[in-house]
């Protein structure tokens, strides 16, 4: 099924509402938080005109929306795709708020993207947007105010660029503005590892709550960027067989298990992971639906749908992808008895860790990787514990558990600091 046959199914905000409204509707939540909750907070949209390499001139379309400040400034990556839309980074602005909130840690929802092909561009390209970007939001963001990372297609050397731009406005070297920044640069240590890391202590964390082993499962993962292919490398190593992995341009499958070392070198070296010796290839849509006990889907939203969510096998679902799974999909999968870890908890280690940048940075004073890991899984395992816990007091899944719990602690502040008029 087409993303256009899927219609209303695959609008991300109207996925984020409908869990949304589960949620309030637990919560027995006031209607006019609830009306605060349903409308993000500010929208900026900004035309970057860029000259080309070849001397001609584009205008790039770029959005940053924050959905909420109520538990602290706007956190949230930038995306460049040319998927990129403002419905698709509303979604995403409201899921950072439930995601912080999840992990308690003390900040609001934000996101941002430009509508661009990162592909077709050169790195002097991708610079001059990125700084006309950083520049355009100068009057909404700044590390009390809103702080960006990086998301899709965006990396280390953007975030430089960004607080390089944002710091010569403000003649300081600010490096708080931005998370994701290289080490040595105000980065944290393991900030490159921590979501990859978070969904592989999610699947551990799940396995132990059902009582299925902890290491020997057969693992399936979509996407290989810094979620899928780290999440995937962890997995490997606590004893797992990931059978399966894909990138864009389809995946490789080995039913004994794939040396995952030696997959991420070959995907380093070629670009891609097809041609990888030892593994035949699947497609995105067929690795989805392969025997195995975790799925861990961690490539982009709208994978798992109505109309494949009755074909999964996999008995647990750790999301590491934002919005991967729609909500028509969630009532066929727990129908069928599936687990599914909620991306607002499942990848949720990255921005903690993006939390421990923003604090180091603001105290000038850097963690060793061991304490930042540490601090990390006591937080992920604390957080699994309390979303598991709501959605059995309120009755529902573990992802509505997640709203629950998120939705909650956003209204108690909200009712806190009362509405300036
Ligand atoms: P990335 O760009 O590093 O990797 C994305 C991967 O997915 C690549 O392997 C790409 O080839 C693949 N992919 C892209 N489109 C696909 C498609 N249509 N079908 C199959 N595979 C596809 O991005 P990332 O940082 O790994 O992010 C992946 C997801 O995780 C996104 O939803 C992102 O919002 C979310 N996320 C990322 C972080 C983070 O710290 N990077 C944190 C939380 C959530």
């Amino acid at each position: 099924m087409s993303t256009a046959e899927l219609g209303a199914e695959s609008n991300p905000y109207t996925q984020m509402q409908h869990r949304l409204d589960k949620a309030a509707a637990l919560l027995s939540l006031e209607p006019g938080l609830y009306s605060i909750l349903s409308t993000p907070t500010q929208e900026l949209t900004v035309a970057l005109p860029v000259q080309m390499d070849d001397g001609s001139m584009r205008v790039f379309t770029g959005y940053r929306v924050q959905h909420s400040i109520a538990r602290g400034p706007a956190k949230g990556g930038i995306r460049y795709s040319p998927d990129v839309s403002l419905n698709e980074v509303r979604a995403l602005a409201a899921w950072m708020t439930w995601k912080c909130a999840v992990v308690n840690v003390p900040f609001g929802g934000g996101k941002g993207g430009v509508i661009c092909d990162p592909r077709r561009m050169s790195q002097t390209e991708l610079e001059k947007m990125t700084r006309r970007f950083a520049s355009s939001l100068m009057d909404i963001i700044g590390p009390e105010r809103d702080v960006p990372a990086p998301d899709m297609n965006t990396n280390e050397q953007t975030m430089a660029w960004f607080m390089d731009t944002y710091s010569m406005h403000k003649r300081v070297t600010d490096t708080a503005i931005v998370t994701g920044k290289p080490v040595g640069l105000g980065g944290s240590q393991g900030r490159r590892e921590a979501t990859g890391l978070g969904v592989a202590l999610t699947v551990r964390e799940s396995l132990k709550h059902l009582g299925l082993p902890e290491s020997g499962c057969k693992v399936v993962v979509q996407g290989s960027g810094n979620v899928g292919g780290i999440a995937a490398e962890f997995l490997h190593e606590m004893g797992h067989h990931v059978v399966a992995i894909s990138d864009m341009y389809g995946g490789i499958h080995n039913e004994s298990g794939l040396d995952m070392p030696a997959v991420m070198k070959h995907l380093k070296k070629t670009g891609k992971l097809e041609g990888f010796p030892g593994a035949e290839a699947v497609d995105n849509a067929e690795l989805l639906t392969l025997p195995c006990d975790v799925l861990v889907p961690a490539a982009t939203e709208n994978q798992i749908t109505s109309a494949n969510a009755a074909d999964i096998h996999a008995k647990v679902i750790v999301e590491g992808a934002n919005g991967p799974t729609t909500a028509k999909a969630d009532a066929i999968l727990e129908s069928n008895g599936v687990f599914v870890a909620p991306d607002i908890l499942a990848n949720a280690g990255g921005v903690t860790v993006s939390y421990f940048e923003w604090v180091q940075d603001r105290m000038g004073y850097f963690w060793e990787k061991k304490d930042v890991f540490n601090r990390m899984e006591r937080i992920m395992v604390e957080s699994f514990h309390s979303v598991v816990e709501s959605a059995k007091k309120n009755n529902t899944s573990p992802r509505i558990g997640a709203y629950c719990l998120a939705v909650d602690r956003v209204a108690y502040c909200l009712r806190l600091r009362g509405v300036y008029a």
